[in-house]
């Protein structure tokens, strides 16, 4: 069973997944497996290091959608797949519906154009569930300022508009899934959030 959490910038979500798996017990914990995009394997997280390094701002859009891609295809190859072939729930913190926000919506390549590219690169897994983590854009960006000022510089150049666009794109693919998709407020305090997510992991999940 595959379930992923999306959100724009600041949602929350790795924070959410940690405070879950906390919530799971160590007795269950062998059971899940916990990865991150863009990422989650060596491979995959070299890739992440080119896309995400700020000395390469001049990349155009197709590379960088084609760079997520082919990272997100050594993900489920090395990682996913094998994970839930031996029955394990994996947990991934953000999968391709960021890549058709960010790249098909926010970047203007189309959500349907990178559905086909990732398609390709997954072999056209999708999750069995996803979260999606929503605040507004202008509230999870203010987070990040006051959290992570390390950041500050890179997500400002990508400016508000082009997070409002990422939002928006958000809510095209929620409509597009909207039997896997399941909205959180992520304006709540955290424990709330937390305790959604676990009442919809028991409803939802395989026994
Ligand atoms: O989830 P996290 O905040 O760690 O993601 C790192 C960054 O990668 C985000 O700030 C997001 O803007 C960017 N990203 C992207 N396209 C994706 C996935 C992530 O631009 N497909």
């Amino acid at each position: 069973y595959f379930v992923s959490f999306e959100g724009p910038d600041g949602a929350g979500k790795s924070t959410v997944l940690k405070e879950v798996l906390a919530e799971i017990g160590p007795e269950l914990r062998p059971q899940y497996l916990v990865t991150r995009e863009p990422g989650g394997s060596k491979i995959a997280e070299k890739i992440r290091d080119i896309i995400l390094d700020p000395a390469n701002d001049e990349m155009n859009a197709k590379t960088e959608a084609l760079l997520y891609a082919a990272s997100r295809s050594q993900h489920v190859e090395e990682i996913i797949r094998p994970a839930l072939k031996t029955g394990k729930l994996v947990f991934s913190d953000r999968f391709v519906d960021s890549s058709l926000a960010y790249q098909g919506e926010g970047r203007d390549l189309g959500i349907a154009e990178v559905k086909q590219i990732n398609d390709f690169a997954t072999g056209k897994l999708d999750p069995d569930l996803t979260f999606f983590l929503d605040v507004a854009p202008e509230v999870g960006l203010s987070r990040i300022k006051k959290l992570r000022p390390d950041q500050e510089d890179r997500l400002e150049q990508e400016n508000l508009a082009f997070h409002k666009k990422v939002y928006a794109g958000f809510q095209k693919i929620k409509q597009m899934y909207p039997e896997r998709f399941v909205t959180i407020d992520a304006t709540q305090p955290i424990e709330q959030v937390v305790k959604q997510v676990i009442i919809t992991l028991k409803q939802r999940m395989p026994e």
